[in-house]
């Protein structure tokens, strides 16, 4: 059994992993780079080993740094199954031809404007092409092993984290292999605790908060209260960029709660994507994947209006009263978000709130280190509106919450191998587990291969 990391090395995004069982090549997620460059770039070059080659995939869960490059690896030649849940099937049904449809308005926008170095301004893969790859997938029930080649048997374990994102273990010969995808919280107020895991030989595990603590003192629900009426009583708006799969329901169920105890004023809250609103939906379909019941999951949802229409969404810009308005994408690297910022950061009675983690090299990361203007749609938005940071709103593990899931294992990996982290993180998360525990850690680079004996 060998793996090599063909992503989410050194970085959060780009998350794919080749596994191969003696002839058998397994790809473990298929994701997107995004933010730098320097790594936004490999989703451009030819992809490291011939597609066709690649018996199967098997996706974590549905976010498109997870399965964001599907459609081109089918697209150049992948013709296998794509195993993963429902839950994730049924989102990256809607992710992943959102996902085509903005890289093709980019590549239009880019040619339209002259502001293309590529003359035209192609898309990395269109909605055509991940409907294409849409047919591919096969869902799989969770906590059942199936056989799915000599000697490999693999099961999906819930991972918290985000609707139907599960841990991804192999079972080769005598030997146990373990992907964790995005390690979910233990008291996530909407989805379950990660399952508790106690024996690997080996294990791939994510790091994105490997060298930071989330705030457990701050409560979101006062911090976001506190913002929301600071914001209204200067007659302002408040944006929040968030991902239209996860965040995006956790921050209606807050802005629920929050008008319920009339912590807040009665203004209205507009859900500005067609995503986000299609994903919210599929949450109140799984309802016992999440800790919301059904009754419940309706109320929240009904906070919101919904924006259909690029119109409708347009016309949020002319609107004066104050309001709040929920749109993607969370690190404001594309989306109808990135309209609102143009209209409403520049004016300083307006809020932005990050509510989840923003990649280096994003404009949502340049926007939370303090930069006072970004660039878009080839010129450049003045950032005066109040730039906040809700604190413990994160989908992800912190290092304590990570160490505290690894201590249950009683048959220790012989190897950990630290991905999904920025380089500070995933080093300190590897210094953390050596020093607690004594296991082998190991940070991984770009391409590399470990041989798994
Ligand atoms: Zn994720």
């Amino acid at each position: 059994m060998q793996v090599t990391f063909l992503g989410a090395t050194n970085t959060v995004t780009g998350s794919k992993f080749l596994v191969n069982f003696g002839d058998k090549k397994i790809l473990v997620d298929c994701g997107l780079f995004q933010g730098l460059k320097e790594y936004r770039m490999r989703n451009w070059v030819k992809f490291p080993i011939d597609p066709k080659k690649i018996d199967a995939v098997v996706l974590t869960h549905a976010h498109i740094d997870h399965s964001g490059y599907l459609p081109l690896l089918v697209k150049s030649g992948f013709s296998g199954k794509i195993y993963c849940s429902h839950a994730t099937k049924d989102l990256c049904a809607i992710l992943l031809p959102d996902s085509g449809y903005l890289q093709e308005e980019e590549a239009k926008f880019a040619n339209k404007h002259g502001y293309t170095k590529h003359r035209p301004a192609l898309p990395l893969y269109t909605r055509e092409d991940a409907e294409q790859s849409l047919l591919q997938f096969r869902p799989l029930e969770l906590k059942k092993s199936y056989k799915i080649g000599d000697d490999i048997h693999m099961s999906l374990i819930p991972a918290g984290h985000i609707l139907g994102a599960t841990f991804i273990q192999f079972k080769y010969r005598d030997k146990t292999l373990l992907f964790s995808g995005d390690l979910g919280r233990p008291n996530d107020p909407i989805m379950h605790a990660p399952a508790i895991i106690q024996a690997a030989d080996y294990l791939v595990l994510e790091s994105t908060y490997g060298n930071r603590l989330h705030n457990h003192n701050v409560n979101p629900l006062d911090e976001l209260a506190e913002i929301i009426n600071r914001t209204v009583s200067r007659g302002g708006t408040v944006i929040i960029p968030a991902f239209a799969v996860g965040r995006a329901q956790h921050l209606l169920y807050l802005i629920y709660e929050l008008k319920r105890t009339n912590r807040i004023p009665n203004i209205p809250i507009y859900l500005d994507s067609p995503l986000a609103k299609d994903a919210t939906q599929i949450f109140r379909q799984y309802h016992d994947l999440h800790r919301l019941n059904p009754e419940l999951s309706q109320k929240v949802c009904e906070i919101a209006t919904y924006v259909n229409t690029k119109e409708e969404s347009k016309a949020l810009d002319l609107e004066l009263f104050p309001k709040v308005i929920i749109s993607a994408s969370g690190m404001l690297e594309g989306g109808r978000v990135l309209h609102h910022i143009r209209v409403f950061a520049p004016d300083a009675k307006n809020t932005v709130v990050f509510a989840g983690y923003q990649a280096s090299g994003t404009r949502g990361a340049d926007m939370i280190q303090g930069k006072r203007e970004i660039k878009a749609f080839g010129e450049t938005i003045a950032i005066n509106a109040d730039v906040h940071v809700l604190s413990n709103m994160s989908a992800h593990a912190d290092y304590e919450e990570i160490l505290e899931w690894l201590s249950h294992f009683n048959h220790h990996p012989k190897k950990i191998f630290i991905t999904h982290g920025e380089p500070d993180a995933a080093q300190s998360l590897k210094q953390k587990i050596e020093e607690r525990f004594d296991w082998t850690c190991h940070v991984p680079d770009y391409l590399q291969t470990e041989m798994l004996s």
